[in-house]
């Protein structure tokens, strides 16, 4: 589980509500129980369930089970799409190892409005699903040329983009550094988006190969391939 608060040897930790309803009434689990316990910071801990409340609940860290492990400075850039899809590129980029996931709003953006507190949760389940003790951060929606406009240009961006068929092997020559990746919406970029971001010093554009790739899927393979090449976590 995910908390918001210090762990160490015999640090006492409480649940939300949500945590000791999901944990009492439908694990039926109770007082005695190990948990693993992670905050972002101090590695995953085992922990002891001290109380249970009906929407309380107290445990106490018991030892350090696992360093911190960090996925490198890997962001998502992704303009949303159908809610289901758009929970799943969140899913997976949380599980895949993005630091920070930010949805933007492009000329052809299906959703101009996101659930950012629901794609957070997504994010947090998702890296409870796959053990890990990061969560990366979900921003709210922002139009792409505004969070462009003010870029930081170390931090290089990987624009994948179907229209750029032949330009496979891009990946292999890429540096280490901070990088994000940058995925288009179901109509893909539009012909001033794409003479835009040609424009921009800090964008590399990449082919993910010869087919036109869903949205979720081209999220999955550009993530998978950046860190094969790139991959740091620490
Ligand atoms: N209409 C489909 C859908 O509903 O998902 C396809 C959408 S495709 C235009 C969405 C985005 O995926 C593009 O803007 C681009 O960022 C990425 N993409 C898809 N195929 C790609 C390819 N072969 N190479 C690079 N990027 C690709």
């Amino acid at each position: 589980l995910h908390v918001d608060q210090p762990l160490g040897q015999g640090q006492a930790v409480s649940l939300t509500p949500d945590q000791a309803h999901y944990l009492f009434a439908v694990m039926r689990e109770g007082p005695g129980t190990h948990v693993a316990l992670f905050n972002g910071r101090d590695g995953e801990w085992t922990a002891e369930v001290t109380s249970a409340g009906k929407k309380t609940g107290v445990l106490t860290c018991l030892a350090w089970a696992a360093p911190q492990l960090n996925p490198p400075d890997l962001w998502l850039l992704f303009a949303p799409i159908k809610k289901e899809r758009t929970d799943f590129i969140v899913e997976k980029a949380a599980e895949l190892g993005c630091a920070r996931i930010l949805p933007v709003a492009t000329d052809y953006t299906n959703s101009q409005r996101i659930r950012q507190d629901r794609l957070q949760a997504h994010a947090l389940e998702a890296a409870e699903q796959c053990l890990g003790t990061y969560v990366p951060e979900v921003t709210d929606l922002v139009p792409l040329k505004k969070l462009l406009a003010d870029w930081s240009p170390e931090r290089r961006i990987l624009w994948a983009d179907e229209s750029l068929v032949g330009a496979g092997r891009v990946m292999a020559g890429l540096t280490p550094g901070p990088w994000a990746i940058l995925i288009g919406p179901e109509g893909g970029f539009s012909e001033g988006e794409r003479n835009w971001l040609r424009m921009k010093p800090f964008v590399t554009p990449v082919s993910l190969g010869p087919r036109i790739l869903r949205a979720d899927t081209a999220v999955c393979a550009a993530i998978t391939l950046w860190q094969a090449t790139l991959g740091d976590w620490r």
